[in-house]
């Protein structure tokens, strides 16, 4: 037993009570749509795609047709889905919607990437939207948002289910404090029109009625009408209840890599017509960014392609220039996966907070890479290459970026070990094993401040009890250790 390590502490107590280590941290996660993903699979509501398991486009298209069928009676007349995933079934190309408007013509379709960054539709879902037919019948980031103002909102309650099973099944995992990345438009898209402030108020309105089993940090969209109305809160109104605060605005710079959405300096390598979607460039990012400060929150990029984190950088170190008391862990990038030289090192020198998922990174032995794919063989070291930024002195937190079904408790230190780049070369130790761990129990608090993960004892953090020492047993048996019934943490 390694003792101080990521939070290990008290020795080794009996076998049967199992080894007690710091509460995780989880610093990017989508805590409704994981409980919807939950609810969905509980329910198997007629009109709704469980597209995850699809092994290719003619499967997905199937499935939505029977689907329609039902969604004819129930469900407001759409059929929504979610978790397809291109990739999957061995394509390069995204599906267009000929084979889905084919299959179904009346019924509008709405079914959402594995990624959360790409909406595939139907003709009469395009239709309604009044859009026309699309070259390819998925729809990239903000393009999607006409076709999502139309799907039926869900009932109160059962977004309040939502919230809730999501927060059990993450806490059941150990994480008794998370940073919630947003609500992801249903049926699971992040969209600048979802009615944030619906959600957040039942978010809140259910902590009150009975406490959440674990501490929520609220990351708010923007440009939003809800952010505008965060921007106006007192620090004391942004304590919404006891366990659920709004600590941070959200931007988006860009999309994803799987839907090539991410914004690339350069074309796709498995598809040179594109490099992707800048959301958002520096100066209204720097503009955004100064607001939040002002007012009291901290501010969180999404930016995963190297434009787009080229254009974060450049707005952050802008602000950070001329606002020197400014904590820059204050300033976070979300994802962070791809990046050139010169970047990595602008933001380890600004000290900027990245805000990493180790379980992106392709597992070893996986060849070609999902790197290679997208980027091609040149970049493909530097995308997902933590272990690279964590050498070169990087301020790194670690999220899941769940927003489905949630994995494995220890499924982040696993993919960190097995990950291509997320270890590079240095192999599995107790040391690499507690410095992956210390990154996914790290507290960002609010303020910028990086605190050290809380030891076994300390009552104001709590701690959480597995089944098996994660510094000791084999890599494989890490993703069977269990976590016992936690102490929960006191606002
Ligand atoms: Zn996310």
């Amino acid at each position: 037993m390694l003792l101080l390590l990521a939070g290990v502490t008290c020795g080794s107590p009996p076998a049967e009570e199992g080894v007690r280590v710091a509460p995780f941290v989880d610093h990017h996660v989508h805590v409704f749509n994981v409980g919807w993903y939950l609810l969905m699979s509980e329910r198997k509501p007629a009109g709704y795609v469980a597209a995850g398991g699809a092994t290719s486009e003619a499967d997905v298209v199937a499935r939505a047709a029977a689907a329609a069928k039902a969604a004819k009676a129930a469900s407001g007349g759409w059929v929504t889905g979610f978790g397809w995933s291109q990739d999957a079934w061995g394509t390069p190309a995204l599906p267009t919607s000929d084979a889905l408007s084919a299959a179904v013509r009346d019924v509008p379709v709405a079914m959402a990437r594995s990624d959360g960054h790409a909406l595939w539709v139907n003709r009469a879902a395009l239709a309604r939207a009044g859009l026309t037919v699309g070259a390819r019948g998925v729809l990239l980031e903000r393009a999607a948002e006409p076709v999502l103002a139309l799907v039926p909102a869900p009932a109160d309650s059962d977004i309040v289910a939502a919230w809730r099973l999501g927060a059990e099944a993450l806490a059941e995992r150990g994480v008794l404090r998370a940073y919630d990345a947003g609500v992801l438009a249903l049926p699971g898209i992040a969209a600048l029109n979802t009615d944030f402030a619906r959600y957040v108020r039942l978010l809140a309105e259910a902590d009150r009625a009975r406490p959440l089993p674990m501490q929520l940090c609220m990351m708010i969209p923007a440009p939003s009408p809800y952010a505008e109305q965060v921007l106006a809160m007192s620090a004391a109104e942004r304590q919404l209840s006891p366990n659920v605060r709004i600590t941070h605005l959200k931007l988006f710079a860009d999309g994803a890599l799987g839907s090539r959405g991410a914004a690339l300096s350069h074309p796709y390598a498995d598809d040179p017509h594109t490099s992707g979607v800048l959301r958002m460039r520096a100066p209204e990012i720097a503009a955004w960014t100064r607001r939040a400060l002002d007012a009291g929150l901290d501010v969180a990029t999404h930016a995963i392609g190297d434009q787009a984190v080229h254009e974060v950088l450049d707005a952050y170190e802008a602000v950070l220039r001329a606002r020197p008391d400014v904590a820059p862990t204050r300033l976070r990038i979300e994802h962070f996966s791809y990046a050139t030289d010169s970047d990595f090192w602008r933001a380890v020198r600004l000290g900027v907070a990245l805000s990493v998922q180790s379980n992106f990174n392709t597992p070893r032995g996986v060849t070609p890479t999902f790197a290679e794919k997208r980027v091609g063989a040149a970049g493909a070291g530097r995308v997902y290459a933590w272990d690279r930024l964590a050498r070169m002195g990087a301020v790194m937190v670690e999220g899941s970026d769940y927003f489905g079904e949630p994995g494995a408790p220890l499924l982040g230190l696993y993919s960190g070990i097995v990950g291509v780049n997320a270890i590079g070369e240095r192999g599995d130790s107790p040391e690499v094993r507690s410095e992956l761990l210390r990154r996914n129990s790290a507290w960002l608090a609010p303020g910028g401040l990086l605190q050290a993960p809380a030891g076994a004892g300390d009552a104001a953090a709590g701690f959480v009890v597995l089944s098996a020492d994660p510094l000791l047993v084999s890599v494989e048996s890490l993703l069977t250790i269990r976590v016992r019934p936690s102490v929960r943490p006191r606002q």
